[in-house]
Parts: structure tokens; sequence; C-alpha cells
């Protein structure tokens, strides 16, 4: 079974929270913050997400809801303090496949995450191909003939950017929206760092295909023209 992602600022819950579901078998990371969780699922990609709806820097809803806005579709349950119908339904909106109000009997919780854990974690779209490679959104695969390697969800957003573009420069406010929505990137470098990642991988894949950087405007995914 995959990770869980715990979305939780109140340290003692967070606490309870991965004891109980550690008893359970299922292992966990936490993050305090909207932006803490956007930094872990930008490097792990997780079964699910237990998510707290008030956070100290937004609303969980709103999170979700940006997530879903980058096609990041890991199955998510949604904790509120209250149990009014339109939380439920706001949270339900946003993108949340089930909904528990606090309190809550953590034989219920483990119950429901399991069964949110056994649902594959699909990533919608379409196949993508551009020069000699391909992307497969459902499996966040980069692949060249038999060769594949695997991309974080950010990575993946910023190749389908780029790819679609076909060429073209992508400006770089443009490859920070793909990849990280609505919320902040992780650090002021996070692009040119998951663009360093993406350059060795294409590397290793051993892609005709190179990142071309636009010095203060953006990059462009070219094909290297080899010599005759
Ligand atoms: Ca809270």
């Amino acid at each position: 079974m995959g990770r869980l992602l715990i979305v939780e600022d109140h340290a003692g819950l967070q606490d309870l929270l991965v004891r109980g579901l550690a008893r359970a078998g299922i292992a966990a990371d936490c993050a305090r913050t909207a932006s803490e969780a956007s930094a872990c699922i930008a490097t792990v990609r997780y079964a699910a997400i237990l998510l707290d709806r008030g956070l100290p820097d937004g609303d969980g809803v709103r999170w979700l809801r940006s997530l879903r806005t980058e096609r990041i579709t890991v199955p998510c349950l949604m904790l509120t303090a209250r149990d009014a119908l339109h939380d439920r339904i706001d949270g339900l909106e946003a993108g949340a496949d089930d909904y528990l109000a606090k309190p809550f009997e953590m034989a219920e919780l483990v119950a429901r995450i399991r069964a949110l854990m056994r649902r594959q974690a699909s990533w919608v779209g379409l196949a993508a191909t551009y020069g000699d490679v391909t992307i497969d959104p459902a499996s966040a695969e980069l692949r060249r003939g038999h060769a594949s390697v695997t991309l974080s969800a950010a990575e993946l957003q910023l190749m389908l950017a780029l790819m679609r573009a076909q060429g073209a420069v992508v400006r770089r406010s443009a490859l920070e929206a793909a990849a990280w929505g609505l919320s902040e990137p992780v650090t002021p470098n996070a692009l040119d760092v998951a663009l360093h990642r993406i350059r060795r991988k294409l590397v290793a894949l051993g892609s005709r295909l190179e990142l071309r950087n636009t010095k203060g405007i953006g990059h462009a995914l070219v094909e290297r023209i080899e010599d005759a």
C-alpha cells in the first residue's frame, strides 16, 4: 500500500492520527500548512490525502481545488470540525472523495482511508507525444521506446505544458502555474530544480529532446539536430 499525506495543523491531532494509522499499518507523512502539503505532493506520489479544512495559511478546500486544477486526482478525505451541510458540499465540490466530521472514531477513519487507498490514484489526461518521447499521465511515465522514467507531479505537469507548446518558449510564470497551480511554488528556485530533474531524465532516456532556456523569458523543449 502507498503512503498517506496528512494535512493537519493541530499538533496533538496530527500525532494521534499518525499513531492510530501506523497501528493500522498505514504509513503517513505530515504537513502542517497548505504550502507544506504542496511541497509534499510535488515530491511524493501519495495514495491518499487526509485533509483538515482549517489550515494556518488558508482553507483546505481551496488548496484541494488548486490540486484538482492541476489535475492531481489523489483521493482525498476531508476532515472538518463541523458536520455542516455546506462544509460537506464545499469539500465534495472542490474534489474531495470522502468526508468525516470531527470528532471521529479512529476505526471509522482507518476504514475510510483504506477504502480510498485501494482506489487507484488516477491522473486525468491522455497520452501526449512529442519528438521521440511519449508521456502517459495515467502512470506519470515518460517513455522513449522501451525505456521509461517516472515523473513527479510537478515534473509531469511541466512536461505536458512543454510538449503541448511543440518547441515554442513557455514563460516561467506559465510553467509555475502548470506545476503548482494556485499555490506558491515550494521555493523560489523550485522551477529550476524541477527542470533540472527533467533534463536529467531526458538524458537518461537517450532522448534527442533538450530543454532550452531563454534567459528571463522561459523554456522550450526542442529537438536536437544530430550532426550528419
Ligand atoms: Ca485546523
